[in-house]
């Protein structure tokens, strides 16, 4: 059995990442999802061990001087990290892994797997993005000015990534990266060994 596909997929806030990738994984149960740690405080209706590992900043530098963590960064003032064990273990079965984080993270990863694949969400506008972080309702009015004024730079590292998939409607955006898998999962590359085995 090959090794899983990691999937990684980042994009400002307010473009309608967690959206999308609630749908992909409700439509894909064979993705597994990395749960990121985070010392950020929960949003209300966010769960300990679903949405993130809520931790305190002491544990959140024991993760990182006990090589516990794939990647992370400080994101608006908080920092997110992704627990190693799960996404290798995941892998090495043959799962497919789907992360959600930030640029800076993407790109440690991108330097320890090259072989992923990075997906960066757009919103329609940047209009439209404003008025979706401010829409949800869960940041303070200083939040949302810092999650806005950071998107346009943000905005400026897609050409760091291998695709790019405009939020324009949801089910849409989530067959683009649908697809974006499935074409992977043909590439000769990934496939060659088993090629080789069979025929
Ligand atoms: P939020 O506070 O809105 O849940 O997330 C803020 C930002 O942190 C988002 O851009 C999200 O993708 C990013 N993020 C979430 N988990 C991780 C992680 O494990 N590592 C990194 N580098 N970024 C993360």
């Amino acid at each position: 059995m090959g090794k899983g596909l990691l999937i990684v997929i980042s994009g400002p806030s307010g473009a309608g990442k967690g959206t999308i990738c609630k749908r992909l994984l409700e439509k894909n149960p064979q993705i597994m999802a990395s749960i990121s740690a985070t010392t950020r405080a929960p949003r209300s209706g966010e769960e300990e061990g679903v949405n993130y590992f809520f931790i305190d900043h002491n544990r959140f530098k024991n993760m990182i001087n006990n090589d516990q963590l794939l990647e992370y960064a400080e994101v608006y003032g908080n920092y997110y990290g992704t627990p190693k064990k799960y996404v290798i273990e995941n892998l090495e079965k043959g799962n497919d892994v789907l992360l959600e984080i930030d640029i800076e993270g993407a790109l440690q990863i991108k330097e320890k797997f090259a072989e992923g694949i990075f997906v960066f969400i757009l919103p329609p506008s940047l209009q439209e993005l404003k008025s979706r972080i401010i829409n949800r309702g869960t940041e303070t009015e200083e939040d949302i000015n810092t999650r806005y004024g950071s998107a346009r730079g943000e905005i400026n590292q897609v050409i760091k990534y291998d695709y790019v998939v405009i939020n324009d409607d949801v089910e849409r955006a989530r067959a683009d990266i649908e697809a974006i898998i499935r074409a992977e999962n043909c590439k000769v590359l990934r496939v060659h060994e088993e090629i080789k085995l069979r025929f």
